[in-house]
């Protein structure tokens, strides 16, 4: 999508229904700086709000993702199109979650082995040594936590056979095997183990 050409739009609309962006602003219950964000293409509308704004600048919700105005004739293309970028920008997000994921997890390694390093070096041999050791892994678990409940929060995975979405419990995310973006889950819905395919619930 081409924010910048949506802010535009955006700002276009907003004239031409005589407001301010302070106007608008109020009207959402926002900050004009919100809009301000909007109109410059830093952002897009949240998508909790997009009706309400559409409704308020006369415009459908695609004409707001297209930024511009759509006739009858194209409007089936259109539709096409902006499915078509969704899909792709969900992708991508989903995408950035994963490696996401894979840094925490690859700097949380590293950090457990140079603390458990750490700890054998530095601190003489006997119960602090086992203190500091069981405090490394401690931390350690922590962001281990953080990715287990991002992944069970995010996502869910979508049955080979199927295609009914598994959310799953942190006791099945923590049991099952795991290739790329894959899960191997057992489905509720049809009782099938086979390699499920993350995909974002948001
Ligand atoms: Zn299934």
């Amino acid at each position: 999508m081409d924010q910048i050409k949506i802010g535009r739009f955006i700002a276009e609309c907003r004239k031409l229904q005589g407001y301010t962006q302070a106007q608008l602003a109020e009207k959402l219950n926002l900050t004009d700086r919100a809009v301000s964000k909007w109109e410059t293409g830093r952002s897009l509308p949240d998508s909790s709000i997009m009706l309400d704004l559409c409704d308020i600048l006369g415009i459908s919700v695609n004409e707001l993702l297209s930024g511009e105005k759509i006739n009858v004739e194209n409007n089936n293309q259109k539709n096409e199109q902006l499915l078509l970028e969704m899909a792709k920008e969900l992708e991508k997000k989903n995408k950035t979650i994963w490696s996401a994921m894979w840094a925490i997890m690859t700097v949380s390694i590293l950090a457990l082995l140079g603390g458990i390093f750490a700890t054998a070096f530095f601190i003489p041999e006997g119960p602090w040594q086992l203190v500091a050791i069981i405090a490394v892994v401690i931390v350690f678990l922590i962001p281990c936590f953080y990715a287990l409940k991002l992944e069970v929060s995010v996502g869910a995975y979508k049955c080979k056979n199927c295609g009914y979405e598994i959310v799953p419990t942190y006791k099945q995310a923590l049991n099952a095997m795991h290739r790329g973006t894959t899960r191997y889950l057992m489905c509720p819905n049809c009782n099938k183990r086979t390699w499920c395919k993350k995909v974002l619930k948001k």
